[in-house]
């Protein structure tokens, strides 16, 4: 089955998850979703970074690691991967060591949790130009870093009422240096279906179009996907096919899908 590892899921270790976020609930429903491997990546800060907010320093490598205690002995042949999403705020802050990265199956990286301001970004973050110069030079970073396995939820700016009109702006070639660097330096991308939630514009065949110029252009520069549902409550889970029909439009195969050992 194409696209069959969810690497962005969120358990109520997260604190922004729901509380019927539970390893059983999501492990009942990969069957039916396609879903044979599932990667788990509550919120994270590394307590070796300085510099977490309050909200990350109460989600620090203990926080997380509990999940491992939480995986029952039949996981109904579903493969379990921990891994982490943790955050990027410029000028090489990333919030996890190389060292602890080593003790995790995968490390998402967003660059695109603009909502954060103050802390990601700039509290003066406000036109489209700003979004789409933060999330270009961003990703480019962080895929140069050698931490990061994907870029979670890549230009799905959070918080932007201008979504349209920022990712309108960002040119293909704007697109392709980032791109480029990321296959090259085996940097997998995202398929997440925030971008059928946001207010974008729906191209002819009902697919939002800007997501689509993105990702076409994503996989013609060589990059790898992943499927990330992004779910904080299990119905959000249910996504997968959606998923799977946008990466087929967008020319997205066997050949170009990201795999997780
Ligand atoms: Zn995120
Ligand atoms: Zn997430």
């Amino acid at each position: 089955m194409f696209l069959n590892q969810d690497l962005h899921v969120h358990t109520n270790l997260s604190l922004c998850a729901k509380s019927d976020a539970t390893v059983d609930a999501y492990l009942a429903l990969c069957k039916d979703e396609g879903i044979t491997t599932i990667g788990f990546s509550d919120h994270f800060w590394d307590p070796n970074v300085p510099g977490a907010s309050d909200w990350y320093a109460k989600q620090d490598f203990t926080h997380i690691n509990v999940l491992r205690t939480r995986i029952p002995k039949d996981t109904h042949g579903v493969q379990v991967r921990f891994g982490c999403e943790t955050e990027y705020c410029g000028h090489g802050k990333l919030g996890i060591s190389r060292e602890t990265a080593r003790l995790l199956d995968f490390v998402l990286v967003p660059t695109s949790h603009t909502h954060m301001k103050g802390f990601t970004v700039p509290f003066d973050l406000h036109t489209p130009e700003q979004y789409r110069r933060i999330m270009l030079d961003r990703t480019y970073e962080v895929v140069h870093m050698g931490i990061a396995t994907g870029i979670a939820h890549p230009f799905v700016p959070l918080g932007c009422t201008c979504i349209e009109e920022t990712l309108h702006g960002i040119t293909d070639s704007d697109y392709r240096k980032v791109c480029e660097a990321a296959a090259k330096n085996g940097v997998a991308m995202e398929i997440n279906p925030d971008i059928f939630n946001h207010k974008c514009a729906d191209d002819a065949d009902g697919q939002p179009g800007e997501y689509r110029r993105f990702f076409t252009i994503a996989r013609e520069c060589g990059c790898k996907f992943f499927a990330g549902c992004d779910a904080h409550t299990p119905k959000s889970f249910l996504c997968h096919d959606r998923i799977r029909e946008f990466a087929r439009i967008c020319g997205i195969t066997e050949d170009n899908i990201f795999i997780l050992a």
